[in-house]
């Protein structure tokens, strides 16, 4: 099995080429020749697993060529044992709502789940070994304080992260700040999320700047992020017996419910994968109208998906165009040359055989966390929030899973406004407040966030 891209499938890379670069030398996504498909009888089986056991099976199905099952099995396992809870996730029955918990990783949100895994992954595939790797990384608020975690002093690996000033919670932005290792640089740039993406991306696109600097990229579009997302889809499937189940996924740049798609490709019973959006509704504007028209990013209450430009969508794109590289590049060339493209009426029936959207805004999201404490004394985050709403208007609570991607506490002004109460600090922050922060603020420009960068690897 090799990878190719989006833009061009006949170009050949092996998973640890995948793994480094990120994205696709032609701005492209990788993605992998073959995609196991597991029969019903296999998978059932595979429900007599432990997580970490379950996470080996599917996640060495795309990296076997370059990992050995049996290291990646202590390499996950050793990444898992950083979790608040013994099997990772935890299923909870919330009234009728079936939450899927995956925020018990240290810096309390679902992108832990991966990004442990990837840490240990550079070390296992010591592409730090000879020359200095610099990871840079764009964050809604959670990428950046998970990749923090994962490579804080690991030998030889820079990182530095870019988050948009002002547009993240106090406590997402304090955890990213406070880890302070000399390897670990914040760049507040003053614009969007969308804005440090597209820096990001830009960056990877210049070849003499990324090979200059050893550039490597941990953003949900890396591929290593969503095979560790597959896994608690099966791991969630399983515990209802292998019945055919509905996600809601309260989306933003499009990584985490693509997993569950490829979840789907690879036998899992999934019927519906419901996007929940915010007031940024792009995917649930072109799921109904076959439009993908990014627009002006609005501030929300679940600032990590506070997103635009859905980077994973164009994956989904692949899938639905036939596998068509040819047709994905025109339409990814509309989206610059146009700032628009347009999905033909059959490509939006595909989509929407598999997934279905649902916007909640600012008010629903309140509400939804304000009504959630009151009748089932339990307190959402903002963003499981909006996948809650999503679940309700499909109205098939007992076949729906909730994801619920991260912990209420990063949000408390928010839950404080909802709901009138504090949230009890989790034990993995139980330090935060005495550190001193670090972060510099930088101008929503390339050129000055690369000099930043040269300055700092001298
Ligand atoms: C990143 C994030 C999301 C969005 O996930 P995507 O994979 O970008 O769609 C949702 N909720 C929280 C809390 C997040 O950190």
């Amino acid at each position: 099995m090799n990878y190719f891209s989006t833009r061009d499938k006949s170009l050949k890379f092996s998973f640890k080429d995948i793994f480094l670069r990120g994205l696709a030398p032609d701005g492209g996504l990788f993605l992998p020749s073959e995609i196991k498909k597991y029969n019903q009888n296999e998978i059932q089986n595979l429900g007599k697993l432990s997580y970490s056991e379950l996470a080996t099976e599917i996640i060495f199905n795309f990296c076997k060529k370059d990992i050995e099952r049996i290291k990646l099995k202590s390499l996950i396992e050793k990444a898992y044992d950083n979790f608040n809870n013994k099997e990772v996730v935890e299923l909870k029955k919330i009234g009728n709502i079936n939450l899927l918990e995956l925020y018990h990783g240290p810096t309390l949100a679902f992108k832990d789940i991966a990004m442990q895994v990837i840490g240990n992954m550079y070390d296992y595939l010591q592409v730090a070994n000879k020359k200095k790797v610099n990871i840079i990384v764009a964050t809604s608020g959670d990428t950046g304080s998970a990749a923090i975690s994962a490579l804080n002093d690991r030998k030889n690996i820079n990182v530095f992260v870019l988050h948009p000033h002002n547009k993240i919670s106090n406590i997402q932005r304090k955890i990213m700040t406070t880890i302070g290792s000399n390897n670990i640089y914040n760049i507040a740039v003053k614009g969007s999320f969308d804005d440090c993406q597209k820096i990001v991306k830009d960056m990877f696109n210049e070849n003499e700047f990324r090979e200059k600097i050893n550039m490597s990229g941990v953003n949900s579009i890396n591929w290593a992020r969503i095979i560790c997302q597959i896994v608690y889809y099966f791991y969630t499937v399983l515990k209802f017996n292998n019945k055919k189940m509905n996600f809601s996924v309260p989306t933003g740049n499009f990584g985490d419910i693509y997993a569950g798609y490829i979840a789907k490709k690879m036998g899992l019973n999934i019927n519906k994968l419901i996007i929940a959006t915010n007031e940024n509704d792009i995917l649930q504007r072109v799921i109904n109208t076959g439009e993908y028209k990014p627009d002006q990013v609005k501030t929300s209450f679940s600032p990590s998906m506070d997103i635009q430009v859905a980077s994973n969508f164009e994956r989904l794109l692949f899938n639905i165009v036939g596998e068509d590289d040819k047709r994905v590049s025109l339409l990814m060339q509309d989206l610059s040359s146009k700032g628009f493209f347009k999905l033909s009426k059959e490509e939006q029936e595909i989509i929407k055989k598999d997934f279905c959207a649902e916007k909640i805004n600012n008010k629903d999201t309140l509400s939804l966390i304000e009504e959630t404490n009151s009748k089932l004394n339990f307190i959402l985050d903002p963003h499981t929030a909006t996948a809650v709403g999503a679940a309700k208007k499909i109205n098939d609570l007992s076949n729906t899973i909730v994801l619920g991607t991260a912990h209420p506490y990063k949000f408390l002004d928010t839950i404080k406004i909802a709901t009138g109460q504090e949230v009890e600090k989790p034990i993995q922050l139980s330090q935060i407040q005495d550190k001193k922060e670090k972060f510099d603020i930088i101008e929503n420009s390339n050129s000055e966030v690369k000099s930043y960068i040269l300055s700092k690897i001298q």
